[in-house]
């Protein structure tokens, strides 16, 4: 079996690798350097190609990784050919693009979430009004792309108030953006594969996605994850089914989506029970590469199933333990620009049990080289999670390049105390 899969960083890596494992023959557009059938010249949005592509490989499956292809319309510009393509249509993509759209769709079916104000950008004043009558204990989303910079998280009036001065600092003409109350207790990812009508759930998993150990500094597109969630126990688990998952899945039955895909709930546990933050429609990343070696069933199986509308005869093993995954990444990262192109070396030296996801590298005169941010993703896995931890790091410090960066908490965030 043959297929495409679209994507470039370690994600893909982690998805080229397991689905590799489950008996296909990956071909990764583009891929990165250390991402075997990598074709760098093909980009993930350039859909006549991947589809002259499909056709000179005899290829009848694409898998997407990250969502620019499926926000793009991917899936739709595949509709009616005989190449099926696992991941929603625009119109299921909006669940993650537009974060007005999502909770509107979150309150229509019932599914629990945090409380919220929609605003245009004529009516900053209302918004400004409301931020003060919640003592600035508000979150402040713009709604649409922002490169990671749409959501202000305050903790005070002041903040608030310099949160939506910015929004209009940063947007110029109409943009609409959300007030949402300010919840707190422990993150969780959940990610789930869908036909739209049923979900076979992933394990739990956790990201960390500020710079620095303590969860403090800028935010990154992830510095690490480790999977499953000590405190994700089945009464927890339980509770995320009943009010978040259950009610998503009728709404996207009743709205006809016809949702063949991953989804991904990003879920605060919060003393009033879990709470969704938002959905994504893809796998995470770095969850991803925690959740896949995991995995003990076929994913290739399960997504076929899906294809399928079949997703009722399967179900998902894991394997015992813990995986845990560091980023290793580029000094200077996440900004703007900072140096690459450094010498990668220390691949070769490590123990054979941790796996080594590639995500911003490049081949230069015969030598593997950094290009971007997030170099490296080390996973390590042991049946302790303290022990699966103290492998992964043991092992990161073989790996070096110049003005390597990581976060040393990963998977070490002291035990949330739940109530309820
Ligand atoms: P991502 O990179 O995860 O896709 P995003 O930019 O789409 O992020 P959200 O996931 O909606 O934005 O929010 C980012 C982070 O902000 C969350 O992981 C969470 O830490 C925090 N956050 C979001 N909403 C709330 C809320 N209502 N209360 C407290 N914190 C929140």
């Amino acid at each position: 079996k043959t297929i495409v899969l679209l994507g470039g960083g370690a994600r893909e890596h982690a998805m080229a690798w397991k689905l590799t494992r489950d008996g296909a023959t990956v071909h990764v557009l583009p891929g990165n350097a250390g991402i075997p059938n990598s074709h760098p010249d093909i980009s993930a949005t350039d859909f006549p190609a991947i589809q002259s592509f499909c056709q000179t490989h005899g290829v009848k499956l694409i898998v997407v990784g990250p969502e620019a292809p499926l926000a793009a319309g991917v899936v739709d510009y595949f509709a009616g050919s005989d190449i099926r393509v696992f991941g929603p249509s625009r119109a299921g993509a909006v669940l993650e693009s537009s974060k007005v759209w999502s909770k509107d769709f979150m309150r229509r079916h019932g599914v629990a979430t945090a409380m919220s104000w929609q605003y245009r950008s004529d009516k900053l004043d209302q918004a400004r009004a409301k931020a003060t009558e919640l003592d600035g204990q508000v979150v402040v989303k713009y709604d649409g792309l922002a490169a990671g910079k749409g959501v202000y998280v305050c903790s005070s009036v002041a903040e608030a108030q310099a949160a939506l001065d910015d929004l209009q600092q940063q947007h110029s003409g109409w943009f609409s953006f959300l007030l949402e109350e300010k919840l707190t207790g422990p993150e969780i990812s959940i990610i789930g594969i869908t036909d739209g009508n049923r979900v076979r759930l992933l394990a739990s998993s956790q990201d960390h996605k500020q710079l620095l150990a303590g969860d403090q500094g800028p935010n990154t597109g992830g510095m690490g994850a480790y999977t499953p969630v000590t405190f994700a126990e089945d009464n927890v688990m339980a509770a995320i089914r009943t009010s978040i998952v259950d009610p998503t899945l009728r709404g996207l039955q009743g709205e006809q989506f016809d949702f063949r895909g991953f989804l991904y709930f990003g879920i605060m546990l919060t003393s009033q029970g879990p709470k969704l933050l938002e959905y994504n429609v893809r796998l995470g990343d770095p969850e991803a590469e925690v959740l896949l070696p995991a995995m003990e069933s076929s994913l290739l199986e399960l997504i076929e199933a899906a294809l399928d509308g079949k997703l009722q005869q399967t179900v998902v093993r894991h394997r015992p333990g813990f995986y845990v995954g560091v980023v290793l990444a580029s000094g200077g990262y996440p900004a703007a620009d900072f140096p690459t192109g450094f010498p990668i070396t220390g691949l070769d030296e490590l123990h054979p049990s941790i796996l080594a996801f590639h995500g911003a590298t490049r081949q230069q005169d015969g030598q593997l080289v950094t290009s971007g941010g997030r170099v490296l993703v080390l996973v390590g896995h042991a049946l302790e999670l303290e022990d699966a931890v103290a492998h992964v790091y043991r092992e990161a410090a073989r790996v070096k390049f110049q003005d390597v960066y990581l976060r040393t908490d990963i998977g070490q965030r002291p035990a949330p105390v739940l109530e309820g």
